[in-house]
């Protein structure tokens, strides 16, 4: 198989996202996937390495996040300030940078190793709307140059989803987005995760259930939206979160 993503499906992006990526965007997706593929020799970085499943479970799915209903959310194009919690190997902040240039993306990651990596993606890739942060969700969401900061927190694998609301509704302006992405979602975790939103000044607004294109995998995004100012003792000192969930 071919190590060149250019070919992939461009009718595939219109059907499920209504949105196709220009030749730009097209060549910063496959300039990431060479990178990554360059750097998981010397950092752990993703087990997804074939191209097919890089376009699918990274750029897509990084894509679809944002595109509740099947449509870019509007505000990012219009210039709206996104933060992605837990990044990684910046996914689903970079593949959200490069198809809304005119949002502003903040890549927060609490390894060194890999928003020192990040950087050099987002140099390589020009991208001028992105930079990267090293903390924890739980230190800056108390600080006031980041707390209530931000239109949209993307979230995708960093821990259960109450745990992922307490790290993102704080960073959260009100009337913003929480996206958090999973694989499984029941309906009786609903229950629990909605009395955590609660607590800390949100509402479910949806979850959607989606399939993914190739491999026709089953997918949730939960969207959480900011409803009311977050209580000043959210979110909870590093390991709490996690250790007491709400
Ligand atoms: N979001 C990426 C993805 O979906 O491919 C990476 C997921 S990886 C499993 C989880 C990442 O979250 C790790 O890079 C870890 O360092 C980071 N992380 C976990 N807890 C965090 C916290 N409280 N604040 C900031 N980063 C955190």
């Amino acid at each position: 198989m071919t190590n060149d993503l250019l070919v992939e499906m461009p009718e595939i992006w219109q059907q499920t996202l209504n949105w196709q990526p220009n030749e730009q965007q097209q060549a910063q997706f496959q300039q990431l996937y060479e990178l990554i593929l360059e750097g998981n020799r010397q950092l752990n970085l993703t087990r997804i390495t074939e191209p097919q499943e890089f376009w699918e479970k990274h750029l897509w799915d990084s894509l679809r996040g944002v595109a509740p209903q099947g449509k870019l959310i509007a505000s990012l194009e219009a210039g709206a300030s996104v933060i992605d919690i837990g990044t990684g190997a910046g996914f689903p902040g970079i593949p959200v940078a490069i198809a809304a240039p005119n949002c502003t993306m903040t890549l927060l990651d609490s390894t060194r190793k890999k928003i020192t990596f990040i950087d050099k993606i987002l140099n390589t890739l020009a991208l001028s709307n992105s930079k990267t942060l090293i903390a924890r969700a739980e230190e800056i969401g108390l600080q006031r140059q980041y707390r209530q900061n931000y239109d949209i927190a993307l979230i995708r694998a960093v821990g259960t989803a109450s745990a992922c609301a307490e790290y993102a509704l704080p960073l959260l302006k009100q009337n913003g987005l929480a996206v958090i992405y999973r694989g499984n979602w029941i309906e009786s975790e609903k229950t629990a995760l909605e009395s955590a939103v609660n607590q800390l000044g949100g509402a479910i607004e949806s979850v959607e259930q989606f399939t993914t294109p190739i491999s026709n995998s089953v997918r949730h995004c939960l969207y959480l939206r900011k409803v009311a100012s977050t209580p000043g003792n959210f979110p909870r000192a590093v390991g709490i979160t996690v250790q007491k969930p709400l």
